[in-house]
């Protein structure tokens, strides 16, 4: 679902003043309050509204909105993408207070790890065919020597005395409705509850390390350029023994040397000489599988296309085969000996201008319409 903007959810126009901004955020708020308002989907509404009135009545936020929008890059709202998605810092905090503050996380209960992002150079023909392989990436793992508590063995944590291991504080702030106070995470301990006095020295306190980690994948058949693969459970640790994140890898397929990819189709370019395409022939044609007999009808064109069915891609999804599609360019000699420009100016003699039954191409048609005739 796409954000709405925040101007009309509290039904403003851009250049509302703060008085206006605060007036319909009252009005809304008391709308929509879930204790006011037991209709489906009003607590939405309400947070909605909220966070609507959270950024415009912040002078500093609001012209960082006015100028990005939701695509604010550093805002930490609405933005997608790897190990995205930081909290609402000031919102979260205004919210909760109506809530008696019950919606914080607790700083010791389970987290997912993070996703991890690597990408990875295949070949054309890895790409085509898929593989198993082997790949070695940085993780952060959790600390063998601490065991993730960050503290020197034989040491212990201690209790952050700034907030008694709450990981949270209460501060008072200002709020439409008066003065309320809030819970904000602990300065001290950054809302751990807990304070490392000797830290872990492989881990510098952290209880984390960087490890590189041998991981099998295996690359999907059909898989293209820039298309990613999820492996589960292989980002990084979770912490306080939640899951560990996911890992994506993106897939960059380098170019071949003479095949080109179309989704699951490949194009092939195929050079014929005129006297080729004037006589034709008989040609083997490189393809993905192995050579193929193809042969060339006199009189053949440059931008002609032959289909060469299922010589293309298997689709990665399943969906049946890609084909081959060689197209024709028919090139013109530079380097002629004189020999070959006797016999071509004897050519030239015998065959006089190009016949009447090519006018009406497309070329020719063009030709006419710049005439005029
Ligand atoms: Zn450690
Ligand atoms: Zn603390």
């Amino acid at each position: 679902m796409s954000k709405r903007d925040y101007y009309e959810v509290l039904g403003l126009s851009k250049g509302a003043s703060k008085d206006e901004i605060k007036k319909a955020y009252r009005k809304l708020s008391k709308q929509y309050h879930p204790d006011l308002n037991k209709e489906e989907g009003a607590d939405e509404k309400f947070k909605e509204v909220a966070e609507a009135y959270e950024v415009l009545s912040d002078d500093q936020k609001r012209a960082r909105y006015d100028q990005f929008g939701h695509e604010d890059p550093n805002a930490g709202f609405g933005g997608g993408g790897f190990g995205g998605g930081a909290g609402f810092g000031g919102f979260e905090d205004i919210f909760s207070s109506f809530f008696g503050g019950g919606r914080r996380q607790d700083p010791n209960a389970p987290r997912k790890g993070d996703d991890l992002q690597f990408r990875m150079n295949i070949s054309f023909e890895e790409a085509v065919f898929g593989k198993e392989t082997e790949i070695e990436i940085p993780k952060e793992e959790t600390c063998d020597t601490c065991h993730g508590s960050g503290a020197k063995p034989g040491t212990q944590p201690q209790t952050c005395t700034q907030c008694n291991g709450a990981g949270q504080i209460n501060q008072a702030v200002d709020t439409p409705f008066g003065r309320m106070v809030n819970k904000r995470s602990c300065p001290s301990c950054r809302g751990q509850g807990k304070i490392i006095v000797e830290k872990c020295t492989p881990c510098r306190g952290t209880g984390t390390i960087t490890k590189k980690k041998k991981i099998k994948i295996t690359i999907p058949a059909g898989v293209d350029d820039g298309q990613q693969l999820r492996v589960a459970g292989q980002g990084e640790a979770g912490f306080n023994n939640g899951p560990a994140g996911d890992l994506y890898i993106i897939f960059n397929v380098r170019k071949h040397e003479y095949f080109e990819r179309d989704g699951d189709d490949i194009l092939y370019e195929l050079k014929l000489t005129i006297p080729q395409a004037a006589l034709g022939d008989e040609i083997e044609v490189p393809t993905i599988h192995g050579k193929v007999k193809l042969k060339i009808p006199a009189g053949t064109q440059s931008g002609a296309q032959f289909r060469l069915k299922d010589k293309g891609v298997k689709n990665v999804h399943g969906y049946g085969m890609g084909n081959q599609y060689v197209i024709v360019n028919v090139v013109t000699p530079t380097k002629l000996t004189e020999k070959q420009k006797q016999l071509l100016r004897e050519f030239a003699e015998i065959s006089g201008d190009i016949p009447e039954e090519h006018g009406s191409s497309l070329f020719d048609k063009i030709k006419k319409k710049i005439k005029g005739d």
